[in-house]
């Protein structure tokens, strides 16, 4: 078993993150933390709620109040509960997608999701993934990563995503909403999407998922031994 150190994958989105932590938590045997899935959760009680997203205040009551675990099983299934409810395939609706940058940019709402990732973070041993993981949540990570791709192949991945769910898909429409969300990722005040200084960064455009695993993989085995 190696040593219990923690790995930060940050990057756009639809770069293949979710995929490569969870893959890269499997080989190592450390624990996969999705944090996206954290915003979506706020950002589907938001709709559910019909709490306006330019109100700001209500939305971190919302955080606040909000009771989000996320459990990995063994066969590599995430499911998300959101107050005791399982929203895994609730918060991956485009409704969700649509709105969830405008609810992560609130200062109020990070601070207190960032504070609960920090203390999952605690006893180490971590894959997290995320868009500030190697910037805020851990800066003092072992192992920092940040995955980029074309945005044409990050659009088409999404697409195959959103069709294994069911959903038909047009492609110019989801290169839309991925460069909207990346702008307002990165352009927001607080914990901005960017690659921390110490973070090594790779482009997976012409890769596969399995090549980014063993890459980071393999990077970090050789750091451990
Ligand atoms: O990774 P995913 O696309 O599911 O993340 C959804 C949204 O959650 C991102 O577009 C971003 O606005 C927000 N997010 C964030 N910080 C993180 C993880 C996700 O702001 N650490």
């Amino acid at each position: 078993m190696p040593e219990k150190v923690n790995i930060a994958i940050d990057g756009p989105a639809g770069a293949g993150k979710s995929t490569v932590a969870r893959g890269v938590a499997g080989a190592l045997g450390f624990r996969y933390l999705d944090t996206g899935a954290m915003y979506r959760a706020v950002a589907l009680l938001a709709l559910e709620k019909k709490i306006d997203i330019y109100d700001h205040h209500s939305l971190c009551e919302l955080a606040k109040d909000a009771k989000i675990d996320i459990i990995n099983s063994n066969s590599g299934e995430t499911t998300v509960l959101l107050n005791g409810a399982d929203v895994s395939a609730a918060i991956r609706t485009p409704r969700v997608t649509k709105i969830v940058s405008d609810v992560s940019k609130v200062p109020g709402v990070r601070s207190i999701l960032v504070e609960a990732q920090k203390m999952l973070a605690r006893s180490g041993g971590v894959v997290m993934e995320g868009r500030d993981i190697g910037t805020v949540v851990m800066p003092d990570a072992r192992y920092k990563f940040y995955l980029v791709a074309s945005a044409l192949e990050r659009a088409g991945r999404r697409a195959r995503d959103l069709e294994r769910m069911g959903f038909s898909v047009n492609l110019k429409d989801l290169a839309d909403e991925i460069k909207r969300r990346d702008h307002i990722d990165s352009s927001r005040e607080a914990d901005p999407l960017k690659p921390a200084e110490d973070a090594i960064i790779i482009d997976c455009t012409s890769m596969s998922a399995e090549e980014v695993i063993n890459s980071i993989v393999t990077t970090v085995a050789e750091g451990l031994s």
